[in-house]
């Protein structure tokens, strides 16, 4: 007899600019479909592991001295080092993006649950749909830039200049919203937003 296929899971890649609320939504769907949830910064913090091959390449490349007395990479050195060299910037970038993607993907692949969900922040930057052929559908969280400026200032407290640079590193929302397939509007409070992941959840995945 053939063994039976494997079941189908959808895999959806979860994008959004920075304090759009794709952790807000992404916690929203871990809770209707608890283990859905493949995230890009646990990903991030596992390539570069102690003992990793990540974590050799990085320092072969930046410094034996990112390596921090507990073994592990001090990723605060390494984003100083990094932040004013667009040039180091693409050589980390070169080092670590492959590896997150096929970490992100190896989880994916091992996930059990109807729905996987790959949190992705920078998708739109890395390469978009080109970069990740597997997902099925690209789901962006968005909201006008007013709100995005004030969601990030109130969470992360910096200052209106540091927070007009860091929306301005990333893709404009245009090229976001180009990408998508659906998009989750987080205008309204959390309530309504996990309302709307609902909705979504409840249409990738129809009964039956
Ligand atoms: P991201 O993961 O995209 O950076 P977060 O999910 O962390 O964004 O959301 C950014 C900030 O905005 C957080 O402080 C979060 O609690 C808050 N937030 C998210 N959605 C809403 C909402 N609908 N109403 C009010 N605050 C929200």
């Amino acid at each position: 007899m053939p063994a039976p296929a494997a079941p189908h899971r959808l895999r959806v890649g979860l994008t959004g600019g920075i304090a759009s609320g794709k952790s807000t939504a992404a916690r929203a769907f871990e809770a209707l479909h608890p283990g859905c949830l493949v995230d890009a910064d646990a990903a991030a913090r596992a390539v570069v592991a102690p003992g990793s091959e990540g974590l050799a390449a990085v320092l072969a490349a930046f410094g034996e001295d990112l390596r921090r007395p507990d073994g592990q990479l001090d990723r605060a050195a390494l984003r100083q080092r990094v932040f004013a060299d667009p040039a180091a910037r693409k050589q980390l970038e070169s080092l670590l993006h492959p590896r997150i993607r096929a970490w992100m993907r190896e989880r994916a692949a091992a996930a059990s649950t109807p729905l996987v969900l790959l949190d992705i922040p920078l998708l739109t930057e890395g390469g978009g749909r080109a970069a990740w052929p597997e997902l099925e559908r690209i789901l962006v969280v968005d909201l006008p830039p007013a709100l995005q400026r004030q969601r990030l200032l109130a969470r992360d407290g910096i200052d209106p200049a540091l927070a007009e640079a860091m929306i301005a590193a990333q893709a404009p929302r245009e090229a976001r919203l180009a990408l998508a397939d659906d998009v989750l509007v987080n205008t309204g409070t959390p309530e309504d937003l996990a309302a709307a992941v609902a909705r979504l959840a409840a249409r990738y995945l129809p009964k039956g």
